[in-house]
C-alpha cells in the first residue's frame, strides 16, 4: 500500500503532532513547528503535492520563494534571529516543504548544524503556542509581500 502523504491529509496525526497550521500564503501553508529549541521555527508547505523544486515552473518557483521571503520577514520582525536556516530535505516526506529555522547567537546549534529534533526537546504549553501563532498571524496581516 502506498504511503499516504502527511501534508495532503487535512487531519494527519503525524503532522498534527509535529506542527500546527498558522495560515495560507499564496502557494503554501505556514505551520508552527511544535518543537521550539529554535524559537520561531516554522515549516512552509507547498499547497500541491509537488516532489521537487525542479518540478515547479519558473513562475511557481518565484511565487513560492516570495512566500518564503514573506514568512522569513515575519519571523525576523517577531523573533529577531541572528540568521535563519532554510532547509529543503524531503527524505521522509517527499512533498515540497521548507523548514524555516531561526538561529540565535548563544542559542541551540549556533555556529553548528541544524538538528531535525534536538535533545532535550522543548515544547511550549498549548496556551503559549496559541499566543505565538496569534502573533505570527497578526504580523502576516501587518506586512505584505512587499514588506
Ligand atoms: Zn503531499
Amino acid at each position: 500500500m502506498a504511503e499516504v502523504c502527511m501534508y495532503c491529509q487535512a487531519d494527519d496525526e503525524r503532522r498534527l503532532k509535529l506542527m500546527t497550521r498558522i495560515a495560507d500564503l499564496k502557494v503554501s501553508t505556514l505551520h508552527f513547528y511544535r518543537e521550539q529549541s529554535y524559537p520561531g521555527r516554522c515549516v512552509l508547505v507547498y499547497h500541491k503535492h509537488i516532489q521537487k523544486l525542479t518540478d515547479l515552473t519558473p513562475e511557481e518557483h518565484a511565487t513560492f520563494f516570495a512566500d518564503v521571503a514573506y514568512a522569513a520577514r515575519v519571523l525576523t520582525e517577531l523573533y529577531h534571529p541572528d540568521k535563519i536556516n532554510y532547509l529543503v530535505l524531503g527524505d521522509l516526506c517527499p512533498h515540497l516543504h521548507i523548514h524555516l529555522v531561526p538561529k540565535y547567537q548563544g542559542g541551540t546549534d549556533w555556529g553548528g548544524i541544524f538538528q531535525m529534533m534536538p535533545e532535550p526537546q522543548k515544547y511550549l504549553t498549548d496556551e503559549k503556542e496559541a499566543e505565538e501563532i496569534q502573533k505570527i498571524r497578526k504580523k502576516l496581516e501587518e506586512l505584505s509581500y512587499g514588506f
